[in-house]
């Protein structure tokens, strides 16, 4: 519809309001979920394939926004990125992850590596070198068990300044995982620069991989690839025995997917490491 605003015509378009006030009423509530308790980590299992065991958890934010349920993190994550939110938010996920992981040592179960996602705005806007200290002196984790993943998109925002965060990083124990890798620009003198001992291969390449001989020749190279620079793989997303036998084929040395687990809230987490669930 068009609106007579004067002497000229206005385009009003009813959706874009609606669009701007949900997005508003999204931030309201964000602002305080995090003070609320509504944030929450749910982890997924990365599991050894040659152990069969579990070695790893990926720490995954959930937001249960009331008279919404769990809203995805898709919805709101890009909102926290925008507003800055992320930095205070992105904290807390450290500090959590990292406090669980360290109680469940606690409480006696095998030690395992927590994967904690970052965000660009954590590295432009919060001093993550400090942060990551300080998170691990009051956890009393040790700085071995933790894993930060990064994408490529924040390393190629300020190459220099990430690589340097992360390289004095690594000098005190912490590791660090490419994410989604694939889905970027990706290149073999790219990846030998960075400081990472581990890469995740994007899903879109696992979901065809044993029908697509395309699919399957980039992951065949990128493990490949990776193994040649002494860089360790897993597999995102790996939903089927077929397609955990072709990675097992590959010598790939982790996967992570809903094959073996979908993410778990803290709870059931802890219950599968007590029954001691193999692949
Ligand atoms: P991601 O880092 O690539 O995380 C993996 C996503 O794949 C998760 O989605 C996980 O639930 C999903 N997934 C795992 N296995 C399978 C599978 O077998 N099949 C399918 N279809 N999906 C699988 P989720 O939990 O919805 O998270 C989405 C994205 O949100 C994450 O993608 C990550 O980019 C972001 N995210 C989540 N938590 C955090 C956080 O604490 N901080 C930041 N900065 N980003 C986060
Ligand atoms: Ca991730
Ligand atoms: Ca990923
Ligand atoms: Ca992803």
């Amino acid at each position: 519809t068009a609106q007579d605003s004067g002497d000229h015509y206005r385009i009003y378009a009813p959706e874009l309001d609606t669009r701007w006030q949900h997005r508003l009423a999204l931030e309201g509530e964000l602002r305080h979920a995090l003070e609320r308790g509504q944030l929450q980590l749910h982890y997924q299992p990365q599991v050894d394939l040659e152990s069969g065991r579990v070695v790893g958890a990926e720490a995954l934010l959930r937001w249960f926004r009331p008279g919404h349920g769990l809203v995805p993190p898709l919805e709101f994550i890009p909102l926290l990125e925008e507003t800055g939110m992320i930095v205070q938010v992105g904290a807390w996920v450290l500090e959590e992850a990292c406090r669980n992981a360290r109680h469940w040592q606690d409480a006696g179960l095998p030690p395992l590596r927590v994967a904690v996602n970052l965000s660009a705005r954590q590295f432009q806007d919060g001093d993550i070198g400090a942060l990551v200290g300080r998170v691990l002196t009051e956890t009393g984790l040790e700085a071995r068990w933790l894993e930060l993943e990064i994408t490529e998109s924040i390393v190629m925002r300020n190459a220099e300044a990430v690589t340097r965060t992360l390289d004095r990083l690594r000098g005190q124990g912490v590791s660090h995982s490419l994410d989604d890798f694939g889905t970027g620009y990706s290149s073999l003198s790219y990846l030998q620069r960075l400081p990472v001992s581990r890469i995740k291969i994007d899903r879109s390449f696992i979901t065809h991989i044993t029908s697509d001989p395309h699919d399957a020749a980039i992951v065949q190279a990128v493990v490949g690839m990776a193994h040649s620079l002494g860089i360790s793989v897993i597999a995102e997303g790996v939903e089927t025995e077929g397609q955990l036998g072709y990675l097992r084929g590959l010598r790939c040395e982790e996967i992570q997917g809903y094959y073996f687990s979908r993410p778990l809230p803290a709870h059931d987490f802890v219950a599968l490491l007590y029954e001691d669930r193999r692949l």
